[in-house]
C-alpha cells in the first residue's frame, strides 16, 4: 500500500500521528523526545537534503506529504516542496497562525539574531525562549545583562547565563513564577502561535513588558494548508491512497 510521509518534531504533527496506522511514516529531525506511543511507522534522523528526500520517497512508495513542522523550520518545509514537486506528490502542510498583539502587547519585530541582540540592549533580564540559538552566544552576554534561556535540553549556564531545560505546555501560573524568581524585564520570542507556549505573552501582557519576536521565516505554499492539525488528521483519515 502506498504511504503517507508526516514531517513532525512538534505537538501539532503528534495529534496527527495518533491517528496514523502502518504503513504510514512519522518523521522526527531527532532532536526530542522519540515518541514509542504510536501504531504508525517511526523514522528519525535527517533525509540528506532533497535528493536524499526524494530517494526516501521513492523507496518507501509514498504517495502523500503531510508538512507538520513547526512555523520555523523553514528549511525542512522547503525541502518538502521541492522533493514533492520533483517527485510528482502532493503535499499538505498544517501551517499555524501566528500570534497577534492584543490590546496592552509591546511587541518588537527582530529579523535575526543581530536585531534581537539590538533590541534588548537596553534592557538587564531578557528571558529567551527561542531554542538552542541563545546557546551559542553566551560568551558574547553584556555586564549590565544576565540571561535566562529556556530549551529542550539541559545545557551549562555561566556567571551571567542560568539555563533552564524544559519543555510545554508552559501555564500561566508557572511562568509568572519564572518571571518573578529570574526578574525578567524582557521576553525574546519565536511567533510559534498556538496554546502550548503562549502564557508567557500573557504574563508579559499583565506586567507591561516588552516582547522582542523574531519574525517568522516564509514557508512555501502547499497543495493543501490546514490552520490545525485535527483538520489535517481527519483529511488523512479520509484520503484514498488506493487512488493514487
Ligand atoms: P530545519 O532547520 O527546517 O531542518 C534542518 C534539517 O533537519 C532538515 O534539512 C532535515 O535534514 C532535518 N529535519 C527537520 N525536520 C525533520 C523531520 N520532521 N524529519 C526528518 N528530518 C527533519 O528544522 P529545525 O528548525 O532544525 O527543526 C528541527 C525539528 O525540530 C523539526 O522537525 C521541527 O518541526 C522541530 N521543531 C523546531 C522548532 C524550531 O523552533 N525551529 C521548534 C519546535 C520543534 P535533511 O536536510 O538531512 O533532510
Amino acid at each position: 500500500m502506498k504511504r503517507a510521509l508526516l514531517l513532525g518534531g512538534t505537538g501539532d504533527a503528534l495529534i496527527i500521528a495518533r491517528g496514523m496506522t502502518k504503513p504510514h511514516i512519522y518523521s522526527i529531525a531527532g532532536l526530542a523526545r522519540v515518541p514509542t506511543d504510536l501504531a504508525c511507522d517511526v523514522r528519525v534522523g535527517g533525509f540528506g537534503g532533497v535528493p536524499g528526500l526524494i530517494d526516501y520517497m521513492s523507496a518507501n512508495e509514498i504517495a502523500l506529504v503531510v508538512d507538520a513542522t513547526h512555523p520555523y523550520a523553514a528549511q525542512m518545509s522547503r525541502h518538502a516542496r521541492e522533493a514533492c514537486t520533483r517527485a510528482d506528490v502532493p503535499l499538505w502542510a498544517v501551517r499555524r497562525p501566528a500570534w497577534q498583539p492584543q490590546p496592552g502587547d509591546d511587541w518588537r519585530e527582530a529579523a535575526d539574531w543581530n536585531g534581537i541582540v539590538e533590541r534588548i540592549a537596553r534592557f538587564h533580564r531578557p528571558l529567551f525562549t527561542l531554542g538552542r540559538e541563545p546557546l551559542a552566544h553566551l560568551s558574547e552576554i553584556p555586564a549590565s545583562q544576565r540571561w535566562t534561556v529556556r530549551c529542550l535540553d539541559p545545557h551549562e549556564g555561566n556567571a551571567r547565563a542560568d539555563i533552564v531545560d524544559a519543555r510545554g505546555p508552559f501555564d500561566i501560573a508557572g511562568e509568572r513564577a519564572l518571571f518573578d524568581s529570574a526578574r525578567i524585564d524582557v521576553v525574546v520570542s519565536k511567533n510559534s502561535g498556538g496554546k502550548a507556549t503562549e502564557a508567557k505573552l500573557t504574563v508579559a501582557r499583565e506586567r507591561g513588558l516588552p516582547v522582542v519576536m523574531l519574525a517568522r521565516p516564509a514557508l512555501p505554499p502547499a497543495d493543501r494548508e490546514f490552520d490545525d492539525p485535527a483538520s489535517a488528521r481527519d483529511a488523512l483519515l479520509a484520503y484514498d491512497f488506493n487512488l493514487q
